[in-house]
């Protein structure tokens, strides 16, 4: 164990020496003073405004937030969750609160403020603080050539999408992004600082990369960059009536035999609003789309997507782009938005499949939703490898994504009832395991991983955080150890206990 605590905060023995009733009163301004960054409890002025999520649908009432600006901060809060019997929620952006549920008990941990990105263009790899976002890399990395396993949305948090798995536009070719994680620094649910690779603490390493949350408080990760300047990429647009035909052809291309990894595509109905920030001729109008992403050279991509133009898109935006340019083509929204939705994996996506789908979700929809999408999996995505972490690989054919915007609370029902009608269309055709980073409800956290690796985690998660201190939206419980199966972390006592 590489231990990098320093000076670990005596709040707690402070805190314990005082009354209960001196300790409620004064416990908050005790950790705002320790901290560089800072404290918003539900007595300040500021406090709605500092539990926001991205999702604005979210109604988080923390019991407290923290907006770190170090590891020391990190460290701070997680000490005095501790001792005040609270649990702390690490979040990015919020892209994910749905699924945390109420966090009444737990301190909020906004990790916003610890930003900052270091590219090394030998190693080719970036190492970033806790709250970056994606494109912030992306624009770092690409200064030196470079291009980084970036989701569709700009704004998603890196830590986040990477502890979830994280499938970007390059998937197909490299799998997920978790897989090419070279180390982690955390701080533990006993406050301390911890880096996680594969030389020190290979079990804890393992969970982190698709294991979701659980397992600590993330303050920097290391990732693997590609040379990869270009890629050939664009939308091919027809009108919504036509989805059936288009999406039948694109479901012909996933499937036709001479398809390279370098190629991934997304079927997708969108529906997009009347407002001012929606280019003006697209604004307000219902498509079926299909998104083109192509790595090597475009004549190939062309002689695959022959059949798809011989359709008659009424436009055709795919062509030679930088990788910053990658992001704009998804039309993720960019700034905080409401909205609902939920996602699930395709086994196999049938002609009967993609007909329920076309039926639910396209022209016909009960509720036109703002994007319901199919993306096309596969490659290198469901090759599990022995080096890779707890999602080793996703085994499915497609994942379908479905988001409606909730700007009022009337329509959160029907986006929700929407939403559910288009994954029951495919229920016939979905795997029996999900894809975590799509979920954005509660579910049962044994779908996410193999069975295998669900135990391990939970025997993790039971060395690292016995008492459930850390609080991710798709949660690992611990789990006590009544053997070792063989993966080397049946024995594995707490952290406490290894100094
Ligand atoms: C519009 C949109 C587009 C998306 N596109 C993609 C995509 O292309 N590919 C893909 O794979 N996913 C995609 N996602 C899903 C996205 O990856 C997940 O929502 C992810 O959880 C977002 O991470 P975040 O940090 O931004 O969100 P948050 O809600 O802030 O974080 C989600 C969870 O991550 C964990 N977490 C975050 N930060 C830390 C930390 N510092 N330490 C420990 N745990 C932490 C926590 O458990 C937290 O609850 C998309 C989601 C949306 C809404």
């Amino acid at each position: 164990m590489q231990d990098l605590t320093q000076a670990p905060m005596n709040i707690g023995k402070e805190l314990s020496e005082m009354s209960t009733d001196q300790t409620q009163l004064r416990a908050p301004s005790r950790l705002a003073s320790v901290l560089a960054g800072k404290l918003v409890i539900p007595e300040h002025a500021g406090f709605d405004e500092a539990r926001r999520a991205f999702n604005l649908a979210i109604d988080q009432r923390p019991a407290a937030v923290v907006f770190p600006e170090s590891p020391q901060d990190v460290a701070a809060a997680v000490l005095f969750a501790r001792e005040f019997d609270l649990r702390v929620a690490a979040q990015g952006t919020g892209h994910n609160a749905g699924p945390l549920g109420s966090l009444e008990d737990a301190i909020l941990l906004k990790t916003e403020r610890m930003r900052g990105v270091s590219i090394d263009p030998a190693r080719r790899t970036a190492r970033v603080e806790a709250g970056t976002l994606w494109l912030e890399v992306v624009e770092a990395a690409a200064q030196h050539g470079l291009a980084a396993l970036a989701g569709s949305s700009p704004n998603v948090g890196v830590v986040g999408y990477t502890l979830g798995g994280g499938i970007s536009f390059l998937a197909r070719k490299y799998g997920l992004a978790a897989n090419h994680v070279r180390a982690v620094e955390l701080v533990t649910a006993d406050g301390r600082r911890v880096r996680a690779d594969r030389e020190h603490e290979p079990d804890l390493f393992w969970a982190l990369r698709g294991g979701g949350g659980s397992f600590g408080v993330v303050t920097a990760i290391e990732f693997e960059l590609f040379p990869i300047t270009h890629a050939y990429a664009g939308i091919l647009w027809y009108p919504i009536e036509r989805g059936p035909e288009v999406l039948h052809a694109w479901r012909e291309l996933t499937h036709s035999e001479q398809l390279p990894d370098e190629l991934t595509t997304i079927g997708r109905f969108l529906n997009l609003p009347p407002l001012p920030e929606i280019p003006e001729p697209v604004r307000g109008k219902s498509f079926a789309v299909v998104e083109v992403y192509h790595l090597g050279d475009p004549a190939d991509a062309d002689h695959l997507l022959a059949p798809l133009r011989a359709l008659g898109p009424s436009n055709d935006t795919i062509t030679t782009v930088p990788m910053t340019a990658l992001h704009p083509i998804h039309m993720d929204p960019e700034q905080p938005v409401p909205y609902d939705g939920d996602g699930l994996l395709v086994d196999h996506l049938s002609t009967d499949a993609l007909d329920a789908f076309a039926e639910a979700a396209g022209a016909n929809a009960q509720f036109p939703l703002l994007s319901v999408e199919l993306r096309h999996l596969g490659g290198e995505l469901g090759r599990p490898r022995p080096e890779h972490g707890a999602l080793a690989s996703i085994n499915a054919d497609h994942v379908m994504f479905a988001i409606g915007i909730v700007p009022a609370p009337e329509l959160e029902a029907p986006v929700r009832t929407q939403v559910q009608a288009v994954k029951a269309a495919l229920a016939r055709w979905a795997a029996s395991h999900m894809y975590l980073n799509f979920a954005e409800t509660q579910q049962d956290a044994a779908t996410f991983w193999t069975e295998q690796a669900y135990h391990r985690l939970r025997r993790i998660k039971n060395a690292v955080d016995p008492d459930n201190l850390i609080r991710a939206n798709h949660a690992i419980e611990p789990r006590a150890v009544a053997r070792d199966d063989g993966h080397g972390t049946g024995a594995l006592p707490p952290l406490t206990q290894r100094r």
